[in-house]
């Protein structure tokens, strides 16, 4: 078999694992085994690129060339494999945002590197190379903004400014008129200039984008990646990195619809951006604090013990406190007590789709237990407790009404309960920086402190009934 042929045969063998991992991690059972084929998948393209590399640049290619590559892969492994293990779960988003930063930036250094040396002008690999530009540059510094916002270095709110579109308009028509002014004297040059220009839209399109958009602006940012690791596959004839690319370009589109559909939003207008809550305005705070009730850990271990149904809803903040082994505790006093524990999981709850299943299914709790949003709609009203665990914005009633960062989002409908606690350490908003109405509401109280802290307690009680 000639060379190429094995090298394509190695591709394709990479492209395979890519989706025989995507397709293990349907299921949180076998997803760690898709994890790993993936891995591999990913090994054997790296090491298959630094072969064929070395083949086609026989001439130039010795030691140091090798040296640099494997370096690069070293590091590159290293980073991404100490990051994963001391990230939290929780900081996942923000991590994932980097990643895409770094596959974008990648993706846009290709397609920049690709002008030097050039010949001859073909335009389809022009077209390919400023496609890998402006998207790479986009995602790159977009990417850099929402990690920012999730980790809290810049308000999660919107950060908007009058004229904000119309610089927006303005930069794109000057990209376009810099694409029309192409030869190859200038090419470098205004590759560069084009880089600039996206990378700015990039920033001012993500700042003024609000907290509770935040899940959906990091899947299209996802889409944007793969989109621009395509691109960058066509321009180095790398078939892997078409069929990587595309992969995570379809993936993220496909979740990118799906998200803004649960948020009950157009796709479009959440990247126009500027809906919603102003960072750090929260106007109607002292009003709604003035009825807020408070509870204790006995007083709620007393209630859930005679309640018949309860329904725990869990947050953002359950993750954070590292209380899912607490609710597990108290998921079995209750049913060892004849109460029907059900759980309502609404699907942007925590920091990532997905967030508070893998949660509760690696504290035990059985998927069975685990109501879907319109499911659990449907149980509130039947419900004795609704016991609300770290999440806020998720059962914020302010999404039924018009002009907060969250209007028209589907929620978790807790307040048709028949009775409602919520346990969070105290005043703190939630992701989208605004009030929750649900904690004014007479049938609600408040049981303040640490969400492991006060789960214990609870637990403890409960085993003394
Ligand atoms: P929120 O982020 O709205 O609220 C979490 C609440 O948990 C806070 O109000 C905080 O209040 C409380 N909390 C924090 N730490 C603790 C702790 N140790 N013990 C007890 N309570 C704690 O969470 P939700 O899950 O309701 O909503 C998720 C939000 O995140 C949505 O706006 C969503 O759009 C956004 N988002 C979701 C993503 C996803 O893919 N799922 C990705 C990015 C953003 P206090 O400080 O008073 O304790």
């Amino acid at each position: 078999m000639e060379l190429i042929n094995t090298i394509w045969f190695l591709y394709l063998t990479s492209a395979v694992c890519f989706v025989a991992g995507l397709h293990f991690m349907n299921n949180p059972k076998t997803a760690r085994k898709g994890n790993f084929i993936s891995m591999f998948g990913m090994l054997l393209a790296c090491l298959v690129a630094c072969w064929q590399t070395s083949l086609n640049n026989k001439a130039n290619f010795d030691k140091f060339s090798f040296l640099v590559l494997f370096l690069g892969i070293g590091l590159g492994a290293a980073t991404g494999a100490s990051l994963a293990k001391q990230v939290k779960m929780t900081q996942m988003p923000q991590l994932v945002s980097l990643f895409n930063m770094v596959g974008g930036g990648a993706a846009a250094i290709i397609a920049l590197n690709d002008f030097y040396g050039l010949k001859q002008i073909n335009l389809i690999t022009i077209i390919a190379s400023f496609l890998g530009i402006i998207i790479g540059s986009i995602t790159f510094t977009g990417s850099f903004i929402a990690s920012a916002k999730l980790h809290g270095k810049i308000p999660s709110g919107v950060i908007d400014f009058a004229g904000r579109i119309v610089i927006i308009i303005i930069l794109i028509v000057a990209i376009l008129i810099s694409l029309t002014s192409i030869n190859s004297e200038n090419l470098i040059h205004i590759s560069w200039l084009i880089a600039g220009f996206s990378a700015i839209i990039g920033i001012l399109f993500t700042l003024a984008i609000g907290g509770a958009d935040m899940p959906v602006v990091i899947s299209v940012l996802n889409a944007f990646t793969g989109l621009a690791v395509a691109m960058s596959g066509f321009i180095i004839y790398n078939p892997v990195m078409v069929i990587a690319g595309a992969i995570v370009g379809s993936a993220g589109c496909i979740l990118s619809i799906l998200m803004s559909r649960a948020m009950n939003r157009k796709l479009i207008k959440i990247m126009l951006g500027g809906f919603g809550q102003k960072a750090g305005d929260n106007s109607n705070s002292s009003i709604l604090s003035q009825n807020i009730r408070t509870t204790t850990a006995d007083d709620l271990a007393l209630r859930l013990a005679y309640a018949n149904d309860v329904i725990i809803i869990p947050g953002f903040g359950l993750a954070q406190a590292g209380a899912a082994g607490e609710i597990a505790q108290l998921d079995n006093e209750l049913t060892k007590k004849g109460v029907n524990v059900k759980y309502a999981i609404h699907p942007v709850a925590g920091r990532m789709p997905g967030h508070m299943n893998i949660l509760l299914a690696e504290a035990n709790i059985n998927y069975d237990k685990m109501l879907e949003l319109e499911a659990a709609n449907t149980a509130f009203p039947l419900a004795d407790i609704a016991l609300v665990v770290g999440a806020n914005d998720v059962t914020n009633p302010a999404a039924r009404k018009s002009g907060s960062a969250i209007s028209g989002m589907p929620i978790l409908n807790v307040d048709q309960a028949k009775d409602i606690t919520v346990i969070k350490r105290g005043s703190g908003l939630g992701f989208a920086g605004i009030e929750n109405l649900l904690y004014s509401d007479e049938k609600t109280t408040m049981l303040y402190g640490d969400a492991k802290k006060a789960l214990s307690e609870t637990v403890e009680s409960l085993s003394e009934l």
